[in-house]
C-alpha cells in the first residue's frame, strides 16, 4: 500500500529516515510516496505546504510526517495546524509509556493524551487592537468537544483503558471551557462502564507530576493538550519518547510530539524513538499488528541495553540506534 512520507525540517530527515528503514525491515508491503513540506522548502514552492503534498495524503489516506518549523511571532502559519485543519484530523492521540532502560522519574507510566486538534486557541484569529493590546480568539464548539470526548471513550473501550479524565479551566473560562466540560460530562454518561472525572488544568499538571499513575486517558482542548503532551513526555524520558497520531474520519497523519529540535539538527544525535513509535502506531492503525510488535520488541531490547546508546546528554548516534534495532529485527547477533 502507498503511504505519504514527509521528512520535514530540522531533525526530521534523521528520525523519519531511520523509521522508514526500520519499517522496511519488517515489511515490503509499504510503498513510500515521498512528499515535501516545511520551512526549508518554502522558497522552492512559495508555500511550506504544497497542494500536491495535501493531495498525496488525501489520496493515500495515511502519512508519516517529520516535524516542520513555524516562525515565532511572524511569517507563515504552522504547517501542522494547516494539515490538521484541511484534512479535519480532529483527534491528536499521544500515548506516553515508560520503558525499561530509559531513565525516568517514575516506573510503569502508561497514559494517553487525547488532544482536540481543530479549534481552541489554534484557529489563529488574532488582532492588535492598538499598539499595546493583542487579542486571540479561542473557539470551543459543542460538536468538536463531543466528538473528541467520544473519541477518547471509544479509544478507552478499544484499548481496555479504565478511566477518562477531562482537562478544563471552566472556573475561569466559564463559556468556552464550560462548554467543553458540559460536553465531556454528557458524553461520559454514554459510557457508564468507564470511570470518568474532570480536573482543572493547573491542578492536573501538579498531580501529573506527583502522581502520574492516577491518570489513564486524558482528554483536553487543543492548547492544554499540547502543553500536557510535552509535560507527560518529561515523565517518560523526554520528547524523544513521545509518539503521536493525528486522526480524522478520512485520513491519519502520524508524527512525534517533538519539533524540529534546531539545537541538535544535523548532528546525528536525535532520538528517533518517538518517530519509530509513531511509525508503529501507524502500522497498528492499518492492521499490521505483527509488524508493529516486531519493531516494539526490538526497540524494547535496545532500550533495555541502552547504556551504550546514550551519553550524559542523551542519544549518542541516531544511525547506530537504528542499526541496533534492525539487527534485532533480523536477529543478527
Ligand atoms: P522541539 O521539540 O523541537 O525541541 C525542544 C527540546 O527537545 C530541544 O532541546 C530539542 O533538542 C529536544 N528534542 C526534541 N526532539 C528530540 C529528539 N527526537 N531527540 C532528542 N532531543 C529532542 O521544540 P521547539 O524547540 O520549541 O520547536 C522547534 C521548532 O519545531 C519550532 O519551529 C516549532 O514550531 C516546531 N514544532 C513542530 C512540531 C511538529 O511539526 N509536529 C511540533 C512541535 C514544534
Amino acid at each position: 500500500m502507498k503511504i505519504t512520507l514527509i521528512y520535514g525540517d530540522g531533525i526530521g530527515y534523521e528520525v523519519i529516515r531511520a523509521t522508514e528503514e526500520i519499517i522496511d525491515a519488517v515489511t515490503d508491503k509499504i510503498e513510500w510516496e515521498i512528499m515535501e513540506a516545511g520551512a526549508e522548502i518554502t522558497d522552492k514552492y512559495n508555500t511550506p505546504l504544497p497542494e500536491e503534498t495535501l493531495e498525496s495524503i488525501r489520496r493515500n489516506k495515511i502519512a508519516l510526517k517529520g516535524p516542520t518549523a513555524t516562525p515565532v511571532g511572524q511569517g507563515f502559519r504552522s504547517v501542522n495546524v494547516e494539515i490538521r485543519k484541511k484534512l479535519d484530523l480532529y483527534a491528536n492521540l499521544r500515548p506516553l509509556k515508560s520503558y525499561e532502560g530509559v531513565e525516568t522519574l517514575y516506573k510503569d507510566i502508561d497514559l494517553v493524551i487525547v488532544r482536540e486538534n481543530t479549534e481552541g486557541l489554534y484557529i489563529g484569529e488574532e488582532e492588535m487592537i492598538d499598539h499595546e493590546t493583542a487579542v486571540s480568539k479561542k473557539i470551543i464548539t459543542k460538536n468538536a468537544s463531543e466528538r473528541i470526548v467520544d473519541f477518547a471513550f471509544k479509544y478507552a473501550e478499544k484499548n481496555n483503558r479504565k478511566k477518562v479524565t477531562a482537562a478544563h479551566k471552566a472556573n475561569i473560562m466559564k463559556f468556552s471551557d464550560g462548554l467543553f466540560l458540559e460536553a465531556s460530562n454528557m458524553v461520559a454518561e454514554k459510557y457508564p462502564e468507564k470511570e470518568y472525572d474532570s480536573k482543572i488544568i493547573d491542578a492536573m499538571c501538579m498531580e501529573l507530576v506527583m502522581k502520574p499513575h492516577n491518570f489513564d486517558v486524558v482528554v483536553a482542548p487543543n492548547f492544554y493538550g499540547d502543553i500536557l503532551s510535552d509535560l507527560c513526555s518529561g515523565l517518560v524520558g523526554g520528547l524523544g519518547y513521545a509518539p503521536g497520531a493525528n486522526i480524522g474520519d478520512e485520513c491519519a497523519v502520524f508524527e512525534a510530539v517533538h519539533g524540529t529540535a534546531p539545537d541538535i539538527a544535523g548532528k546525528g544525535v536525535a532520538n528517533p524513538a518517538s518517530a519509530i513509535l509513531s511509525g508503529c502506531m501507524m502500522l497498528e492503525y492499518i492492521g499490521m499488528y505483527e509488524e508493529a510488535g516486531e519493531i516494539i520488541s526490538a526497540l524494547k531490547e535496545v532500550f533495555a541495553n541502552s547504556k551504550q546508546m546514550y551519553g550524559k546528554n542523551g542519544m549518542l548516534n541516531t544511525n547506530k540506534f537504528k542499526e541496533e534495532i534492525i539487527k534485532k529485527i533480523k536477529k543478527i547477533a
